[in-house]
């Protein structure tokens, strides 16, 4: 008897009264596109459970996946039985003496969301256990810290038994929280940021800044696959790559060099904010962090921020750089930022940035150009990616 299904259970979705449907849903939806490589795989919704049906895939090929998953509080590979205490019993003790080694302790944990059942709670764990018990000479139970915990659900449609259980990523699944526009660079930080919004359900479109010939196909690559690496959290990706050279090369003619930053910065959030409009965003996000560098002060976040009523989200405002690269370690995208491919603000940043920008001067060396324009003329030009790539969602429409 092997593990044919896997058990999700999803915490934070209980709560959310009538748009449950539409949680679920968008789960369903994220499930199927972290296990896109395996078509096998289908998903039954259940009431307050969802079903992974394995259909031959082996537990272990999906389980990392499964674990990056948002929305997902825990899952567990289970077998189904009838609702037949000989039959429950049968499949337990066959999956304690599978899962057993010299000297291990047990107990049974009993779920009951068929209340019709014959038998409750405690006499579930008493039935299973003590015939566990009786077939197996060396266990014993440790009802505080077992090695093995027996999971037993019992529910309308069969019972489910298991000596697994995972965490899951938690969170909310992607596209429940609306959208929002992503400033994505090469860099370590803005990635991150992209992971945090993703985690509380945000739909996330990335924009990026590019300037050839300063900046390589390379750099342009490298922040493909920063966003592409994102949609492994259950989420697809629209990547905006909106052409800056004109505008960049403008600012540098006109505003004072260390008023640059500044302007390429206002510029920038002042495109988004444009495209947000016309894909029906709701914030902009960025990968800022309070001082780390010149424009991250909060004199220059606000004279940045000047140029939009938008939200701005900036989900690592308050982390320290290091904890920042942990999290980049930790979700992969930190060995693709690294990669030395300069993106459009290293190579035109001036050597001493205004790190308290006036609001009222910026305004004024921008006053002189008619940067409203060329900014028009960028988000006309910018070319959209579709992430993970086109032909992984055709496959992938022919599923849901
Ligand atoms: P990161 O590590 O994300 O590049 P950073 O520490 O280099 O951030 P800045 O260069 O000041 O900091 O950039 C601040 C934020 O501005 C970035 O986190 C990102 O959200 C946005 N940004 C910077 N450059 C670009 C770009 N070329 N295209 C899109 N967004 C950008
Ligand atoms: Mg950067």
């Amino acid at each position: 008897m092997n593990y044919d299904r896997i058990l999700i259970r999803y915490g934070e979705l209980s709560t959310k009264g009538r748009n449950r449907k539409q949680f679920i849903t968008k789960l369903k939806k994220s499930i199927l596109l972290s296990l896109k490589e395996f078509p096998a795989i289908t998903v039954e919704l259940s009431h307050d459970r969802m079903f992974i049906h394995l259909n031959g895939v082996p537990f272990e090929a999906v389980k990392d996946r499964l674990s990056q998953v948002f929305g997902i509080q825990s899952f567990s590979p289970v077998v189904r039985t009838g609702q037949d205490i000989e039959e429950m019993k049968a499949a337990a003790l066959e999956l304690v003496k599978r899962n057993f080694s010299p000297g291990n302790t047990f107990k049974v944990s009993a779920r009951r969301s068929d209340k019709q059942f014959e038998l409750d709670t405690n006499e579930i764990n008493y039935a299973i256990g003590s015939h566990v018990l009786r077939n197996m000479e060396s266990l014993t139970v440790d009802v505080k810290n077992p090695d093995i915990n027996l999971l037993v659900e019992v529910r309308k449609g069969g019972v489910f038994l298991s000596c697994e259980k995972y965490p899951g990523a938690a969170g909310l699944p992607s596209g429940t929280s609306g959208r929002a526009m992503l400033l994505l660079s090469g860099g370590i930080d803005s990635p991150v940021a992209g992971y945090f919004m993703l985690k509380r359900g945000v739909e996330i479109e990335a924009i990026h800044f590019h300037s050839p010939p300063y900046t390589s196909e390379r750099a342009k690559q490298k922040v493909i696959d920063l966003a592409e690496r994102l949609t492994a959290f259950g989420a697809e990706i629209k990547l905006h790559i909106v052409p800056f050279t004109a505008i960049q090369q403008k600012i540098q003619e006109q505003v004072p060099e260390n008023y640059t930053m500044t302007s390429t910065r206002r510029m920038m959030l002042a495109m988004a904010d444009k495209i947000r409009q016309k894909r029906g965003g709701l914030a902009i996000v960025t990968g800022e962090s309070l001082g780390q560098v010149a424009s991250q002060t909060l004199e220059s976040m606000r004279a940045i921020n000047d140029v939009t009523s938008t939200p701005v989200l900036r989900p690592l405002v308050t982390m320290d750089k290091l904890e920042i690269i942990d999290v980049a370690r930790k979700i992969g995208t930190h060995d693709i930022s690294i990669l030395p491919y300069e993106d459009c603000c290293t190579i035109f940043t001036p050597p001493s940035p205004k790190t308290r920008p006036k609001l009222e001067k910026v305004q004024r060396f921008e006053s002189f150009v008619d940067f409203e324009e060329m900014m028009e003329q960028a988000v006309e030009e910018m070319e959209t990616l579709q992430l993970p790539n086109e032909k992984i969602m055709d496959e992938f429409a022919d599923l849901l």
